[in-house]
Formats: C-alpha cells, sequence, structure tokens
C-alpha cells in the first residue's frame, strides 16, 4: 500500500515536471513542431489535392450573411480533373478554401449565381490571391455571373487597383505579371425559366450549365450545373422550392442546396422584437420568403433523384452539430439518399466511372 502510494507520487511529480518543462521550452518545441507540420503540410496538400480521375467538390464556404465564426459565406470549389472553378465568393470562403488544400492559382473560371453582397464580399481577395500566389496568372481571372456581375468586376478591380501597383513594386512582374492582373467579366445572359439547365461553358470534358432559380426580388438569380465525364454536382445558389431547379438536377450525384429554418428564424424574429430591435426583427420575417427550409431542399433533392443532398448558405448559424437533428426537423423523411448538414472543410469526391460518393471533412 506504501510502495503504491510512493509510485503515485512519483509519477505525479514526473507528470509536473513534464508539464513544467513543457511550458518553459514552448517556444523551440512550437518551432520544430510547425517545422514538421509546415513540411508535412505542403507535401500533403501537393499530393492529395486533385486525383486526375475524380470530380472534387470543396465547401469552402456553408454560412450565410449571418456571422459564424465557424462557416464562411456561400463559396464552393470544383475540382475536375485540370479543371479548377469557384461558384461563388463569401466572406471568408476563399480562406478556407486555401485551408484545404485546394490549389491557389490557375482558376480557370469563377461563377456568381447572383449578386448579393454575400455571394461575393471575397471576390476582391480570391482574385488577389490567384494573380500572385501557387502558379500566379497571365490574364485577368474571367468572373461569370448574372448581369451586373460587369459593375462588381469593375468595382472590385478599381478598389484593388493600388494594391496592385504594391504587388508589382515588391514581388517583380515575374510573379505579379501586370498582366494577370484583377477580374474581367463575362456576362451570362438569363436562360428561360423552365428550360432547367442551359450550357454556358464547355471545355474538355467539363460543362457547366446555368439554370433560373426564384429568389425574388433578386432577379436573375442563377443554379449551376457541373458535368465532368459521367458525374455531377449542381449548386443552387439562393432559392425557394425551385420546379426549374428539380429540372436542371434531374439525376445529378450531388445537390448542394441552400437552407433557413423557418422554425429557428421566427424564434430569433420574436426574441429580437422584445428586445426592441425592430429593424433586424423586420430583416428576419423578410427572410423567411426566398429562402428553401430544409424540408424544401429534401423533396427538390428526391424530385430530381440525386444521389446525395448536402445542405449549404444555413440560416441560422448553428454553434454545435447537436443542433443540426432540430435545424432539419422532417427533412429526413423526404430524401432517402445520404443528407448532410454541411461543414466548412467538406470534401466530396465523385470517382469516374463510379457510384461512388466519399465524404472527407478537412476542417
Ligand atoms: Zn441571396
Ligand atoms: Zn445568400
Amino acid at each position: 500500500m506504501r510502495f503504491q502510494r510512493r509510485l503515485l507520487l512519483a509519477a505525479c511529480f514526473l507528470l509536473f515536471i513534464a508539464i513544467v518543462l513543457a511550458w518553459v521550452l514552448r517556444r523551440p518545441i512550437g518551432e520544430e513542431l510547425f517545422d514538421r507540420a509546415a513540411a508535412a503540410r505542403v507535401a500533403a496538400v501537393a499530393a492529395d489535392a486533385a486525383p486526375a480521375n475524380s470530380l472534387r467538390v470543396f465547401l469552402c464556404g456553408s454560412g450565410s450573411p449571418m456571422p459564424d465564426a465557424a462557416r464562411a459565406g456561400p463559396c464552393v470549389g470544383i475540382l475536375a480533373g485540370p479543371h479548377r472553378l469557384v461558384i461563388d465568393a463569401g466572406s471568408g470562403g476563399p480562406r478556407k478554401l486555401a485551408a484545404m488544400g485546394f490549389p491557389t492559382g490557375g482558376l480557370e473560371q469563377v461563377f456568381l449565381t447572383h449578386l448579393h453582397s454575400d455571394h461575393i464580399d471575397s471576390l476582391g481577395e480570391l482574385v488577389l490571391v490567384d494573380w500572385v500566389g501557387g502558379e500566379g496568372r497571365a490574364a485577368p481571372l474571367p468572373v461569370a455571373g448574372p448581369p451586373g456581375v460587369e459593375d462588381v468586376v469593375a468595382g472590385v478591380n478599381r478598389a484593388y487597383a493600388r494594391d496592385r501597383g504594391y504587388r508589382i513594386a515588391h514581388h517583380g512582374e515575374a510573379i505579379a505579371d501586370p498582366t494577370g492582373y484583377g477580374a474581367e467579366a463575362r456576362v451570362i445572359p438569363p436562360p428561360p425559366g423552365d428550360a432547367g439547365a442551359v450550357p454556358v461553358y464547355e471545355q474538355g470534358d467539363l460543362t457547366v450549365s446555368v439554370f433560373l432559380v426564384d429568389h425574388a426580388p433578386v432577379a436573375p438569380a442563377y443554379g449551376y450545373r457541373v458535368n465532368w465525364r459521367d458525374r455531377s454536382v449542381v449548386v443552387s445558389g439562393d432559392t425557394v422550392y425551385s420546379d426549374n431547379l428539380v429540372e436542371a438536377a434531374r439525376g445529378a450525384d450531388l445537390l448542394l442546396h441552400e437552407a433557413l429554418s423557418p422554425a429557428m428564424v421566427r424564434t430569433l424574429r420574436d426574441a429580437l422584437s422584445r428586445e426592441g430591435a425592430a429593424n433586424t426583427a423586420r430583416i428576419m420575417d423578410d427572410i423567411l420568403d426566398y429562402h428553401a427550409s430544409p424540408v424544401d431542399a429534401a423533396r427538390a433533392a428526391d424530385a430530381a433523384g440525386v444521389g446525395a443532398l448536402v445542405l449549404y448558405h444555413l440560416v441560422p448559424p448553428l454553434p454545435g452539430a447537436y443542433l443540426e437533428s432540430a435545424f432539419l426537423g422532417e427533412a429526413p423523411d423526404h430524401f432517402d439518399g445520404p443528407l448532410r448538414v454541411g461543414v466548412d472543410g467538406l470534401r466530396v469526391t465523385l470517382p469516374a466511372g463510379s457510384d461512388a460518393i466519399e465524404f472527407d471533412e478537412l476542417l
């Protein structure tokens, strides 16, 4: 008994010494840990980013305009063989994209679903990082979207004009190639509202199609379908339940659909109203009529016969996974396939020539 007590005391003493040493030596230990992690991270990113035979979807922003420390604004990165695309550039999205190992530089095209601020807040950052980061670029980044995208792009180019000069002066023209600076707008004319998905961009095995969704009074508002070889993903943009989206998404492997919980938003509205925050309460009331509920998204996924459904553009923010069930409500009753509440860092891999749908959480 006495021996055991001594053993316990000795173990506690050693643990205490180890904690003290770890604290006193935190700087050299931290430097060593950082060196090892940095080397491993760079190597892993280079090896893992783009398997040649898969369509890969990177959820770089699963949030909405509402502040959420865990979720960037709406942002989806797509690697399709050699092709690199981004759909929407919500606040913080480009940083999440980089943290997920999405290759920097050499983006082929950015597609904007619509011109609400939460979908373009980080467009300037995305354009800048693609210009000077990674492989860099020798021509402006094409940014495609609904009419008005030319104004957004002109504004971004203007806002970053001084930064352009600083970067060229500091890094040199070999890295910050002046001819590759900025973005170039490509206006996608509105397709017919009942046409389903209409191809707007084709490169080799890659086809990007656009379709109209219903986000009134924001019009036109688009969703996109990306087909690469025999795999496909559909991104809803912001919309209520849309028959045209169902048509466009028919048979797709993966549907990323926006979702707002009406019950939770009504609870917030009422709480704000009781506290006298009339303007914010009014906004909560307004947003109820131009977003889809999780049940709407599940019904759309079922009607379109998609392989899997991931909800994103989540309103309101969910402080933890425990609340996902309350957020989903009856949605799981309406769709039989895999249904996930999106989180930043979610990567979905769709290997060509198979039906596999692989989910990884990278952040
Ligand atoms: Zn919107
Ligand atoms: Zn939005």
